[in-house]
């Protein structure tokens, strides 16, 4: 299974590299369509508890990121809904779990981290919320963990790491607003951060909202590993 630890710090076994249901979790392939764009989907709602039952259970694959990270934007591309979650240039508000339903999977937006004025008792309870849902959620069946590709992981980024390492559960690692850097940069980019957090090219997926890149790719990622159909 595949995992947010580094290589070589647990037990790296020949399936490490696999997602929940045996696929690849990274899928590469230029001719790519979007399996979840053309599906519809409904928002579920907002919940404040990690336990909270949904109906119908499905598997879930949720989104967690640092605040700004572009997690809304990631959202919305990829369900090719530019309303759907929100985006915002003042980061760091919510405190809930929202559910998004589609035939066959939840998309599931977890609050973003690092929100620099949050209160103390708001970081505890960030991490209770999240921490109880990452590691106790029964159907999760993957996270897509966002960062930046213009900057180095944060301390709660590092934090962030180590609770998904934990978790043992699969793990995407997606760097976004790859347009914001030119071609060769971005590729440079991509190594030193996938080397910075101990991750191998193939644990890692590059994405732009804004152009588009990376998306079907990450979309087909997360259907194979919500166990449906890749094309
Ligand atoms: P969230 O706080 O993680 O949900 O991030 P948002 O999706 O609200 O995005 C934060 C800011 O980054 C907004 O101003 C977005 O327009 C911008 N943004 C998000 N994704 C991209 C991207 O792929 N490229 C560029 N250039 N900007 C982006």
């Amino acid at each position: 299974m595949r995992t947010a630890g580094k290589r070589g710090s647990g037990e790296a076994g020949k399936d490490e590299f696999l997602g929940a249901q045996g696929a690849p979790f990274v899928h590469r392939d230029s001719d790519t369509s979007n399996p979840l764009q053309s599906q519809p989907i409904e928002f579920v709602g907002s919940f404040p508890d990690a336990g909270v039952s949904v109906d119908p259970p499905l598997p879930e694959i949720a989104f967690i990121g640092r605040s700004n990270v572009g997690k809304s934007s990631l959202l919305n591309a990829l369900v090719g809904r530019p309303g759907l979650a929100r985006v915002s240039g003042s980061p760091g508000k919510t405190t809930l779990l929202n559910f998004y339903r589609l035939p066959q999977l939840y998309l599931v937006d977890l609050p973003g981290y690092g929100f620099a004025r949050a209160s103390k008792s708001d970081r505890a309870g960030y991490r209770k919320l999240v921490s109880g849902y990452v590691r106790g959620r029964e159907r999760l069946a993957g996270i897509v963990w966002l960062l930046d590709i213009r900057h180095a992981p944060s301390r709660e980024d590092r934090e962030m790491q180590e609770l998904l390492a934990a978790s043992e559960r699969p793990v995407l690692a997606v760097f976004t607003k790859a347009d914001k850097l030119t071609r060769s940069a971005t590729q440079a980019r991509v190594r030193e951060l996938a080397a910075a957090l101990g991750l191998g090219l193939d644990q890692v997926e590059l994405t732009s909202s804004r152009s588009g890149l990376g998306i079907a790719e990450l979309a087909t990622s997360i259907t194979a590993a919500a166990g449906g159909r890749t094309s």
